[in-house]
């Protein structure tokens, strides 16, 4: 859940740019991986497999100091490539020898070696850099969270380039070991598990391991004075979560929510199957903001979450995002119904697990909401846009999707499909289009037009009665004509202001 960081039009004007890759022998990688919604994003010309990022911070004064050490291999013969980074660069090397640099765009570092890669070699690029995030900024706007004890790193679609240099797109997925120093009584926050920790000379270093593939925005780094929970799942996964000391009144609520993870995963495995990763946990940093976000294996949570009480609704959704959207990652940035549909379906099945209303009973709801000239209906959630990728229609409309694929096809079959997609496609990427495909294999049904009409189709569509086979359909006493409120509604809506900057 979150926001969009970067002015989609400002970008769009310039696609133009964009020099698409060629088939030369040794060429220049583009400075964007090819994704229209965001044309800077990521770079064309080689894949990374692994990111050691060996960093200091300094919470007085914001200073992140740092040295990435990217595991690369390169598609094409390269005499230069880019990188996605904003902060100062000292040096760089590439295999070993120092390569020469530049900055162009908004976060392009293009890079130049002092031999040109070669195709499907694999090659070191060491990338040493420091800077404060909270003074680096795109239109005005900083990704990297100060608070009064620390910073945080955590945005969709991109905060990568507030903290580390990298190909900053979902398409390129890499492991993760993450190293932080910091001073004594401060903790450093990340991705996975923590493989160690050790003070000398007034500072603690965290040594954080990430070990599936991970996309670069979910890569997240908190640094600040936290409170620490630790336990052990019933499969002997770690669960770490962290509370800012500073919650104030909602540190309890707060608490009541994030402590929930290991049962709220525990559940989500019935529904889609194993957990993909090495670790599980939370962390709610004492941050002004209101979102939450899908953080790889650690969600980060905003304390705004928890100021009505608990929120388990939350925890739910970003959790379901460990499969849905982590795990099986979009392929572009349109395909953000992969996550977001979803991971807002899997809190209507818990509020349906919960008994405060079926899936079919927040649907109807849901769909109620809202008259037909509403423009909530012209969103298309299967290609909503950039300036709509994280609109409410991609959550609601796009989860009533799923109940339409309930009906149609009974509840044996559509479980059987959101059970089987994460494990189809672990540690990997997909369009909206692979999924339907997936749909009618499974289902063995032509399923093509439901998806035209509830993904792809402006206007309010019309929303069939469950068809006899969905045995957790309405309740009697909530007929279709008229839907009321199920009980769960408000926590859910609650975590609707998740999109507020
Ligand atoms: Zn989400």
């Amino acid at each position: 859940m979150h926001r969009k960081v970067i002015a989609p039009s400002v970008l769009a004007a310039s696609l133009l740019l964009v020099i698409p890759a060629s088939a030369a022998s040794s060429v220049q990688g583009a400075p964007g991986i090819g994704d229209p919604y965001y044309p800077a994003s990521g770079n064309s010309g080689y894949d990374v497999s692994h990111y050691d990022l060996r960093l200091q911070y300094q919470p007085k004064t914001d200073l992140l100091e740092g040295t990435a050490t990217l595991l690369t291999t390169a598609r094409q013969d390269l005499s230069r490539f880019n990188l996605d980074f904003g902060l100062k660069v000292s040096e760089i090397r590439v295999n070993g020898a120092k390569a020469k640099f530049a900055t162009s765009g908004d976060h392009e570092l293009e890079v130049t070696p002092a031999q040109p890669l070669k195709k499907d070699t694999p090659a070191s690029v060491v990338v040493k850099y420091a800077g404060k995030p909270s003074e680096f900024k795109i239109d005005g706007w900083s990704a990297w969270q100060r608070t009064p004890d620390g910073g945080v790193a955590a945005q969709e679609p991109d905060s990568a380039v507030w903290w580390f240099p990298s190909n900053d797109h979902p398409l390129d997925k890499a492991t993760f070991d993450i190293s932080v120093n910091v001073p004594d009584g401060t903790q450093a926050i990340s991705n996975g598990v923590l493989q160690s920790q050790s003070s000398r000379l007034g500072w603690t270093r965290y040594n954080w391991r990430s070990n599936k593939p991970q996309a670069t925005y979910l890569a997240t780094l908190a640094i600040g004075k936290f409170d620490v929970t630790t336990g052990t799942t019933a499969s002997g996964l770690p669960i770490v979560n962290a509370y800012s000391k500073d919650l104030g009144d909602n540190a309890g609520a707060a608490r009541a929510s994030v402590e929930r993870t290991g049962e709220v995963a525990e559940w989500l495995e019935g529904v889609f199957g194993p957990y993909p990763f090495n670790a599980l946990g939370g962390y709610v940093p004492n941050v002004p903001s209101s979102f939450a976000l899908e953080t790889q294996t650690r969600p980060f949570y905003s304390p705004k979450q928890f100021a009505n009480g608990a929120n388990v609704s939350v925890v739910v959704h970003e959790l379901a995002h460990q499969w849905y959207g982590d795990s099986v990652s979009v392929d572009g940035w349109k395909d953000i119904w992969i996550n977001e549909g979803f991971a807002r379906y899997s809190q209507w099945l818990w509020s349906e697990k919960e008994g405060e209303g079926t899936a079919q009973e927040l649907a109807d709801w849901t769909y109620g909401l809202r008259a037909a000239d509403d423009p909530f209906w012209q969103v298309k959630p299967g290609d909503p846009g950039p300036d709509n990728q994280f609109h409410g229609a991609v959550y609601d409309r796009g989860a009533i999707a799923l109940q339409a694929l309930r009906n149609e096809i009974g509840d044996e079959k559509f479980f059987k499909i959101l059970k089987g997609w994460p494990t189809e496609r672990a540690y990997g990427n997909a369009k909206v289009g692979d999924f339907v495909r997936y749909a009618e294999k499974v289902s063995n049904k032509p399923l093509a037009q439901l998806f035209e009409t509830w993904l792809y189709t402006p206007g309010k569509p019309a929303f069939a009665p469950p068809a006899a086979t969905s045995k957790t359909a309405r309740s009697p006493k909530a007929p279709a004509a008229k839907p009321v409120e199920p009980k769960s509604w408000k926590k859910i809506a609650e975590t609707n202001t998740i999109h507020d900057h």
